[in-house]
């Protein structure tokens, strides 16, 4: 039988539901359970894919190459279950999907209401594309009170009906904030928020507590009684030093021990071992190293969510504690090699991560140029990849025109539009004019690596398959070119039409890629390029 458990918000958002909501997943999966979380977004873009990262935080790409909310990314870190395209839905999916049926003429000429047909389409999806999950976490996206959250809440009303308490239970994420003056945390914002929700006709069987301080027993039990909840099932969710703490904190304070009362489920111990490894190894580092990542979306670190998560994994697999430097790569557009240098001097390794637009592109040029000349670790990722790509052919093979499409129209261009490729046996095409929305070249692709390369000893395998979001291309016909320069293409694409890899071989570690590696990290897994990219770190570090 498959438990649905609905994960709410109250109160203010950022409380981490999402991570509140990967970590249940792992207790459950600790006790033996097969789980899939999925998340709803109330927002009216049809999917992240064309919202700033600053604004909305890293789009996460699936396997199956859905553009996601970034908390699919803490879903897959925590329970390593990969995400599909089924296990994101916003508003503006469910409304043109509607809206598409309705043109067809599949409603028969039915009025077309919110309830039913818009929370059908939602109840459709949390119960679409399963196989034979023990549970399925369902979290809703926003904060309880918002105008927009209504219709997937009265959807989760209707299905907590449907398929009865034995098989749905609901959590509610709520703020005990401390005041100060008065030395106490208070309950009102909680029982305010569990109010509103039991307006809209559900009533909490959990409630995980965000705060700072502890709570005495008797607050608990008020909180219980006013909020028409037993006094057990108000769990602390106290601040953590790291989040691979959560699972293990939350374990402790009963979290999972109370989600299978309320299914009826035996209390079994969970194996916890793999969490209380990840924080030995998080707790007792051997040294530090110090990581520059010069990108354009600096001012909001949930822009990079999963390169961070990636470079600590790459951490734990070194036991090193990963310092990251976040630099705007605008800082570094001048010729003043001594103004590089004060930025760039003390960093172990260099990573230019995923970007877009010309903005801020030659201060990630002049990065890379100081890690290739300084050798310095570098570590590029997808426009970090097309950026080392153009510094090499400006600044060594002597081409100073030489450009990306994205920077505006150019004849043979050595970063260019990619305008056909192949997905299995179909043939995708795009051109100049194609809809921003969903068209990029998304999701995993597989990727050859020349024997004995640096990619091929990282990886320690010749065929690998990673997570794309790109719309340009290096052109493979300038292969030699670079090679001349000293850059060469280590990994292509099976039918050798799109290079994947360049690196440098009379460099320690110079190493850039078009594809997303920090998608596919776990704490547990750290990914190997993170990996092998913090060891060069700390071999750098050694040495100066
Ligand atoms: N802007 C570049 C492209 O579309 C790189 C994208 C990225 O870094 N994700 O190809």
């Amino acid at each position: 039988m498959t438990r649905f458990i609905f994960i709410t918000g109250g109160v203010v958002s950022s409380l981490g539901k999402g991570l509140g909501s990967a970590a249940l997943g792992a207790l459950l999966q600790a006790r033996g359970y097969k789980v899939r979380l999925r998340k709803l977004d109330p927002y009216l873009n049809v999917d992240p894919g064309t919202m700033s990262p600053t604004q909305h935080g890293e789009v996460f790409v699936t396997d199956d190459g859905a553009e996601t909310d970034l908390d699919l990314g803490h879903y897959e870190r925590f329970t390593g279950v990969g995400n599909r395209r089924t296990d994101n839905v916003t508003t503006g999916r469910i409304y043109s999907d509607v809206l598409a049926k309705e043109r067809r003429g599949d409603y028969l000429g039915a009025t077309i209401q919110v309830i039913p047909h818009v929370t059908d389409a939602i109840k459709a999806f949390v119960k679409a594309n399963l196989d034979d999950e023990d549970f399925v976490l369902c979290e809703i996206g926003g904060t309880v009170g918002d105008i927009e959250s209504l219709p997937f809440l009265e959807a989760i009303r209707q299905l907590g009906n449907e398929l009865g308490r034995e098989a749905s239970c609901f959590v509610h994420v709520t703020l005990l904030p401390y005041i100060k003056a008065a030395g106490e945390l208070k309950t009102k914002p909680t029982q305010h928020s569990v109010k509103e929700l039991q307006s809209v006709g559900i009533q909490p069987d959990v409630l995980l507590c965000r705060t700072e301080h502890e709570l005495p027993d008797e607050q608990r039990g008020k909180i219980g009684l006013f909020c028409n909840v037993r006094g057990e099932a108000v769990i602390l969710a106290n601040d953590v030093s790291n989040i691979y703490e959560v699972p293990l904190a939350y374990h402790e304070q009963g979290l999972d021990t109370e989600i299978c009362r309320h299914f009826g489920l035996e209390d079994k111990t969970p194996d916890l071992s793999r969490w209380q490894d990840i924080n030995h190894a998080i707790n007792n580092p051997e040294g530090e190293v110090n990581i520059a990542i010069v990108g354009k979306y600096v001012s909001l670190q949930d822009s990079y969510k999963s390169l961070s998560e990636a470079l600590a994994h790459g951490g734990i697999a070194n036991h090193q504690r990963v310092k990251l430097t976040w630099l705007d790569s605008e800082l570094l557009e001048t010729d003043d090699d001594t103004v590089i240098a004060e930025h760039l001097s003390s960093a172990d390794a260099i990573l230019v991560p995923g970007g877009f637009g010309e903005r801020g592109s030659a201060g990630k040029i002049r990065a890379i140029q100081f890690a290739r000349e300084h050798k310095v670790p570098y570590l590029g990722i997808c426009f970090g990849m097309q950026m080392a790509v153009l510094e090499s052919a400006r600044n060594i093979a002597g081409d100073p025109q030489a450009t990306s499409s994205e920077f505006g129209p150019a004849d043979n261009p050595l970063v260019g539009l990619m305008t056909e490729w192949n997905v299995g046996n179909e043939v995708q095409t795009r051109n100049s004019e194609s809809d921003l929305g969903g068209t990029m070249r998304l999701g995993a692709y597989q990727c050859v690596l020349e024997e004995g390369s640096l990619a091929h000893r990282v990886y320690g395998t010749q065929n690998i398959s990673e997570r794309h979001r790109h719309r340009y291309e290096v052109n493979v016909g300038y292969k030699d070119m670079l090679a001349e320069a000293g850059l060469q293409i280590t990994g292509l694409s099976p039918d050798g039409g799109l290079p994947e890899i360049v690196e440098r071989p009379d460099h320690p570690f110079f190493i850039a890629v078009q594809f997303h590696p920090e998608l596919k990290s776990r704490p547990f897994e750290p990914h190997p390029l993170f990996s092998g990219f913090v060891n060069a770190a700390k071999e750098r570090s050694r040495l100066v």
